[in-house]
């Protein structure tokens, strides 16, 4: 629990500890179960924590590195700093030489995103749904212009370093995303359409699908058709 699989851009594949910052978050995505509406528990690691955390199962030889992500704390420029926190304490205070992806929050200011380029192999933008719809209607303070946006910036970063060898370390390993399958009744096609699109247009390295899976207890006053969904096992501190 709490590890999971990545592959670097030489085709290796790395364990890497797989946590949130923390699970509380402003936001109120219906599928997510750490959305606001949830009733579960809430905690939540100091970047040092996680720090120390890493290092630990690092030297232990139990991962080649980390892959955090975070819910939405206090505003989107403030959790990108704290994810960069860590990245930079491991690249700078601990040598950490070991893989770093990290989960960028799409409304950051770019100039935060460029700063976690620097100390990350990959970054990550989540489309979260194959088309503008879906999100509007189940992720409502989410929006494509940022997504996209974010993702841009990345593209940019990437490309700087290609084009330009002299230029700041930038996320070698490129750019990924998430998208949900099964959240509502786009089809296939439309799904496929939408990936295809992403790799084209940002380069992405990979467009991870992550099932629609029903939370049984669900409270009832969530306005779903459907019940809201874990997206991804992810470790949180408790
Ligand atoms: S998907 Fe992310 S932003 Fe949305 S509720 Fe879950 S943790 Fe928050």
């Amino acid at each position: 629990m709490g590890i999971c699989h990545s592959y670097t851009p030489d085709g290796r594949c790395v364990s890497l500890l797989k946590i949130l910052l923390t699970n509380f978050c402003l936001y109120d995505c219906q599928y997510c179960v750490n959305r606001r509406s949830s009733d579960v528990p809430r905690a939540r690691f100091t970047p040092e924590e996680v720090v120390t955390l890493t290092m630990d199962f690092y030297r232990r030889n139990c991962v080649s590195g980390l892959f955090l992500s975070s819910g939405i704390i206090r505003s989107a420029d403030y959790t990108m700093e704290q994810l960069i926190r860590v990245a930079r304490l491991l690249r700078e205070e601990h040598e950490f030489r070991g893989y770093i992806h990290l989960k960028t929050i799409p409304e950051a200011d770019p100039a935060l995103i460029e700063q976690a380029g620097r100390y990350a192999d990959r970054l990550s933008v989540n489309i979260e749904l194959p088309t503008d719809a879906s999100l509007q209607t189940l992720a409502p303070e989410k929006h494509i212009g940022s997504i996209k946006g974010a993702m841009q910036t990345i593209y940019t970063g990437v490309q700087t370093v290609l084009n330009e060898p002299r230029a700041p370390r930038f996320a070698p390993a490129g750019q990924s995303t998430q998208m949900i399958v099964g959240a509502d009744d786009t089809d296939d096609s439309t799904i496929l359409h939408s990936a295809q699109s992403l790799y084209g247009n940002f380069k992405l390295r990979r467009v991870y699908y992550s099932a629609f899976s029903p939370i049984p207890d669900s409270p009832k006053s969530v306005p779903l058709a459907a019940p809201p969904l874990m997206r991804e096992h992810r470790f949180v501190p408790g």
